[in-house]
Parts: C-alpha cells; sequence; structure tokens
C-alpha cells in the first residue's frame, strides 16, 4: 500500500531556480547520492522505463516507477535504504520488502543495474542492450557517476582465458573502478574520437 502525504514534493516536478539555496554551503557535496539529473531528463527516463515494461507486457506500478525515480534521479549509484529514505521524505512509507521486491522488477526488466561493490543500483543509461554487446560500468571514485560503455570483447576474453583453465565463467557485468572525464578535467564523454 502507497501512501502520500500532501506535501509531498518530487524531483519530477519542476522547480523554479532558487539561486539563494544554491549559493548556500552544503556539507554534502561530498555526497554523490545528492548529483542529480535535470527534471527533463529525469522524465524521460521515467518514460524509457515505462515503456520497456509495457514493450514486456509488465506493469510499471506506481510503487515501481517511484523506485525508479529516485534510482534514475542521480548519476550515481544509491542503496536500497537510501531509496527507502527518501521515499519516507516524500510521504511514502515503506517496508523494505517492497523496495526489494520493486527493485527486482526493475532489475529483470533491465531498466537498472546492481553496482556490486557498492550493493547500489543505478538506472541504465542505454537504449538497449543488445546481443551486441554487454556493458561494463565505470563507476568513478570522486563523484560517484556511473556510466556504461559497450565491450563485448572483454566478455569474450574473459570467457576464454576462463575456458583455457577447464572453467566455464558466467560474468554478467564488469565493473571498472577509476577517475570520469569530468573528474579529471578531461573533455566531456563522447568528445574525443
Ligand atoms: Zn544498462
Ligand atoms: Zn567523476
Amino acid at each position: 500500500m502507497v501512501e502520500h502525504s500532501a506535501g509531498m514534493h518530487g524531483r519530477l516536478q519542476p522547480e523554479p531556480p532558487d539561486p539563494d539555496r544554491m549559493s548556500k554551503p552544503s556539507n554534502k557535496t561530498a555526497n554523490p547520492h545528492r548529483q542529480t539529473v535535470s527534471a527533463a531528463r529525469l522524465a524521460e527516463a521515467v518514460e524509457r522505463a515505462r515503456n520497456i515494461f509495457a514493450e514486456r507486457n509488465l506493469r510499471f506500478t506506481e510503487l515501481r516507477e517511484q523506485v525508479f525515480s529516485e534510482i534514475a534521479a542521480t548519476n550515481g549509484s544509491i542503496g536500497a535504504y537510501d531509496i527507502l529514505d527518501r521515499l519516507s521524505d516524500k510521504g511514502t512509507r515503506l517496508a523494505p520488502i517492497s523496495v526489494y521486491r520493486s527493485i527486482d522488477a526493475l532489475l529483470d526488466a533491465g531498466v537498472i543495474h546492481r553496482l556490486e561493490s557498492k550493493n547500489a543500483y543505478f538506472a541504465c543509461r542505454r537504449h538497449e542492450h543488445g546481443k551486441q554487446g554487454r556493458p561494463i560500468f565505470l563507476s568513478c571514485e570522486r563523484c560517484g557517476s556511473v556510466t556504461e560503455a559497450e565491450a563485448q570483447g572483454v566478455f569474450d576474453l574473459i570467457n576464454e582465458v576462463a575456458r583455457g583453465q577447464g572453467f566455464e565463467a558466467k560474468v554478467k557485468f564488469v565493473e571498472v573502478s577509476g577517475i570520469c572525464a569530468q573528474c579529471a578535467g578531461g573533455p566531456p564523454r563522447g568528445g574525443a574520437s
């Protein structure tokens, strides 16, 4: 059961710019979870997730949408209990199991991925993970942002090396930690060729 308080506020609603608030010093700048995406980008991500659920004849329930929105609102990754806290702040009190069930449904649909090293989740940024390539996750140690890059060759090599040892690899994703282009002061992604 999902309940809303009258004073629910969400990032889905576009907020007017508030220079005063933005200029206030914050002790939370180090928290990558606070790096949020724009309302437009979030709305687009939610719409894409809704379409993917529809294509697969799955229900994009209100709760799934709420959980997905919290995950998609961050550039980084977010843990289940942080999701629970944020929904609670917005007036939606849930049992952890409800959040976990939604997370499972979102993972199954492929609209979010799990970052094993942090036991946290992030929204898939790609339109489709086709047969042509599985992604590696690029996780920034400084800002916490996570991006994906298709890298089927990485998986092929792992499989080949493992097979050489008579080992059957079952790698679904590969996480790579490091420093993102922005933190390194380099060109934005896709700029260089
Ligand atoms: Zn993805
Ligand atoms: Zn970074």
